[in-house]
């Protein structure tokens, strides 16, 4: 049988190997995904391994996708812009390394949630790795402008400044939580770690234009800080970030198999699960 792996340091709390049975049973594939904790000095060796046993293909998540990046033989467009990887593939000609987790997003607003990216003003928040993924991914999708807000407001100056050759007209920009004062946008994402800890990105009252979306990367403990001080100043809609983990799943999925599971009623299910816990 086919064998996959997430790996990452923890990794017990991982959701990918429920998804990813999910898919296989979903499409009548016969594969075997498992988790595996990966030593945090011994990341390319548990790949290498994993590969000489007859492994096909792996999620690769914290703190391993820039290591994941440097080990790939090869890289796809998005996991180059992307500078880190969160999928590897492997076949005779080495180890294809691709990033599937802004593709993800852009897939979970789009089909899920009803709020493609085109023609949107969108706010990022935060200059980290999630950030980094999803750039490519939402400028490709046209929205109607794109800024950048960080905390460490030269991260995202730094950001702005290596996606201008990709924003393609998009107007692309990069500031400080205080200078949104006055901004409104129709989409708000947080990629930041924020959430992790409880706390809420420091984001000025009344950024939220008639109708916006405010969309959490964090998943999996209910509303989280940013998701509620949202729907307080005004946000029309919340969502949480499971929905861009389960099709982040279902495009690695696609790149190992050739097919693209239905990953509506998966996550769907995966949601029951969750709020039933
Ligand atoms: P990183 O550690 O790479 O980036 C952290 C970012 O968060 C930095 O920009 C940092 O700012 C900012 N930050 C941290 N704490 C605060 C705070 N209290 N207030 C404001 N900004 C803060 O993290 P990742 O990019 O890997 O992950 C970000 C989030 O995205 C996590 O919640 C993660 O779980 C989620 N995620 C979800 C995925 C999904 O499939 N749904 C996939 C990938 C990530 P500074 O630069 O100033 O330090």
């Amino acid at each position: 049988m086919d064998r996959y792996a997430v790996i990452g340091n923890p990794i017990a709390h991982s959701k990918s190997p429920w998804i990813h049975a999910a898919f296989a049973r979903q499409t009548g594939q016969a594969l075997h995904y498992e988790a595996l904790l990966g030593p945090l000095d011994g990341f390319a060796a548990s790949v290498h391994a994993f590969r000489a046993a007859g492994g096909r293909g792996m999620n690769v998540t914290v703190p391993f996708k820039l290591e994941a990046y440097a080990l790939a033989d090869r890289r796809t467009p998005r996991a180059e812009a992307a500078g880190a990887v969160n999928t590897l593939a492997f076949d005779e000609a080495g180890i294809l390394g691709d990033n599937t987790d802004g593709a993800g997003l852009v897939r979970d607003l789009s089909a899920n949630l009803g709020c493609a990216p085109a023609g949107r003003r969108i706010l990022l928040l935060g200059a980290g790795g999630a950030t980094r993924g999803a750039l490519l991914p939402l400028l490709d999708s046209r929205p109607a402008a794109l800024t950048i807000a960080n905390r460490t407001v030269s991260k995202a100056r730094e950001l702005a400044g290596r996606f201008a050759g990709h924003a393609a007209g998009v107007p692309l920009d990069a500031c400080t939580f205080n200078e949104l004062a006055g901004e409104r946008f129709d989409l708000i994402i947080n990629a930041t770690a924020a959430s992790l800890a409880g706390e809420l990105p420091p984001l000025p009252p009344g950024v939220y234009a008639e109708g916006a979306l405010a969309y959490d990367m964090m998943y999996g403990r209910g509303d989280t800080p940013f998701m509620r001080a949202a729907h307080a100043d005004g946000a029309m809609r919340v969502a949480d970030g499971l929905g861009m983990l389960v099709e982040q799943a279902a495009e690695s999925f696609a790149l190992w198999r050739g097919l693209r599971p239905d990953s509506a009623p998966v996550l769907a299910a995966l949601r029951r699960l969750i709020d039933a816990s």
